[in-house]
């Protein structure tokens, strides 16, 4: 059975930067947990970062919070941990919040802290697409159901 690997806010999880959760209400995705195909993973809560915490953006080959505190190194581990379950579970898809600056995987923020999005991976959405995880987001949930062993 195929594995994913989700984003932990979208299943509900309260671990976003400001204590709350993107939770999708889409059926499917409660139908994969309940298969057992659904791997949580948190990326920045598993790399150290706290709940809530400040937001972070990617600046350059840097991640650094609204703070001006460079978080780069707590990205980095979590998006690490990503790929080794990932590895574990031998999931060959992840469903990763849009945007993120670790989960993003066609968007991002432009590391202006304005709100303005560009084109760009997170840390970890980058990492698991390097290992040949294939990502989708939270508005592709159908197109992943269909290509999933059954
Ligand atoms: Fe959600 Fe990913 Fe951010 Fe965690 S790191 S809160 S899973 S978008």
């Amino acid at each position: 059975m195929d594995k994913i690997l989700i984003s932990k806010c979208l299943m509900g999880e309260n671990v976003k930067y400001n204590g709350g959760n993107n939770q999708s209400d889409n059926p499917i995705l409660a139908g994969w947990v309940k298969e057992g195909r659904a791997i949580p993973i948190c990326p920045e809560t598993e790399g150290g970062l706290s709940t809530p915490r400040e937001p972070s953006e990617i600046q350059g080959d840097k991640v650094i919070n609204c703070k001006g505190c460079d978080v780069t190194e707590e990205f980095i581990c979590g998006a690490r941990i990503a790929c080794q379950k990932a590895k574990e579970t031998k999931a060959k898809y992840a469903l990763m919040k849009q945007g993120s600056p670790s989960c993003g995987s066609k968007t991002i923020s432009d590391g202006t802290f304005t709100g303005t999005k560009k084109q760009g991976m997170g840390i970890a959405a980058r990492l698991l697409s390097d290992m040949g995880v294939k990502i989708f987001d939270e508005n592709e949930i159908e197109k992943l159901d269909k290509i999933l062993d059954k």
